[in-house]
């Protein structure tokens, strides 16, 4: 038993915090192309500097914390509320999509926290029902629907009321991550690559799961390029983009993977997502999301108080559009349920 002794971590005591220190390990290790996080372009309103985290690192945790982050678990991914337990969500495609984008970034020595923060924060503005969602969303709106826009609406203005406060460099990799504007720093592009690898791969496994294709329907010549497993194609997309990116200004892939990759899409597309089977399910979805749409737009003093208020801001449309893209499955569900479904008696 020895005398009592107070330990001080080492940052309460030391003139240089652990976020710089932080700092200056990366300016040391990372490649030209990255982003440091102390030359971040910083955020809309300042903040004080975390003594522990560096400013990448703490977006990554904001946006972990926030209610849009939890409710990504009862969003569709392809196939709508599944009652699977082993079916993707919006949540666990974010999880694989945040796996993968940090790869690529530590393999090319990027920022890996910059390109988390993005990744996690990717499909936040995601509808219920997954693309069809979206779709209808876009078809009943005058300015259209885009996830990847709303994503970026929830960080900057939605969640808490007040927005996120992200970096600029995170706000551009999430409006960025799925449209024809590249984003203007490479751990962007390392999630809008990862979200591709991501969804091509675990939408082939959950379409098997679910009996839509079949092992022996995947085209040969595309398995032969991209490897006979699950874990072969991801491993090889992966590791394809990191041989030819390396201490280049963009990531890229090598032209027989790129193709192989493109057609396998392409392939999913006709098998997967707009095949007949799915039509009547994508009918009742967009037959919920109009009835609440329109309800809504008449109603517009039955949403929450959040919403109202925004639709004395943002004008009925917008806060109508916010309140349907936040809601999760069940909640759409539940919600039509309530509006439109006689509540029946139980028999005595
Ligand atoms: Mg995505």
């Amino acid at each position: 038993m020895g005398e009592h002794v107070v330990y001080y971590p080492a940052w309460e005591v030391s003139a240089v915090t652990i976020r710089e220190e932080l700092e200056e390990r990366e300016r040391g290790y990372l490649s030209p192309f990255a982003v440091c996080s102390a030359d971040s372009r910083g955020r809309e309103k300042p903040m004080e500097p975390c003594p522990l985290r560096t400013a990448f690192q703490r977006d990554r945790d904001r946006i972990l914390h926030c209610k849009s982050f939890r409710r990504l678990k009862f969003k569709t991914q392809v196939f709508i509320a599944p009652e699977g337990d082993h079916y993707r969500t919006r949540l666990t495609h974010t999880l694989e999509v945040s796996q993968v984008a940090r790869t690529l970034a530590r393999s090319l020595k990027l920022n890996e926290d910059l390109a988390e923060a993005i990744a996690l924060g990717h499909d936040l503005g995601h509808t219920p029902f997954g693309h069809s969602g979206e779709r209808s969303l876009n078809r009943l709106t005058n300015g259209g629907f885009r996830h990847n826009e709303q994503s970026l609406r929830v960080v900057e203005v939605l969640e808490g009321g007040e927005g996120l406060n992200l970096t600029w460099e995170v706000r551009d990799g999430i409006l960025k991550h799925s449209g024809k504007d590249k984003p203007l720093t490479l751990e962007g592009e390392c999630v809008a690559r990862a979200d591709r690898i991501a969804y091509i791969n675990h939408d082939i496994d959950d379409a098997m799961r679910a009996g839509v294709l079949r092992e022996f329907e995947l085209p040969q010549d595309l398995l032969h390029i991209l490897g006979e497993t699950h874990g072969q194609r991801i491993n090889t997309m992966i590791s394809d983009i990191v041989r030819e990116s390396q201490g280049k200004p963009h990531l890229k892939m090598s032209e027989p993977v790129q193709q192989a990759s493109d057609e396998m899409r392409a392939f999913l597309f006709e098998k997967v997502y707009l095949d007949a089977w799915r039509k009547d399910e994508e009918e009742r979805c967009d037959h919920v999301i109009v009835s609440l749409f329109e309800y809504y737009m008449e109603h517009p003093h039955k949403m929450p108080l959040e919403y109202v208020q925004i639709a004395f801001r943002d004008g009925t449309e917008r806060a109508v559009t916010d309140y349907l893209a936040c809601m999760t499955d069940r909640y759409a569900l539940r919600t039509y349920q309530d509006l439109f479904v006689p509540t029946s008696f139980p028999v005595l």
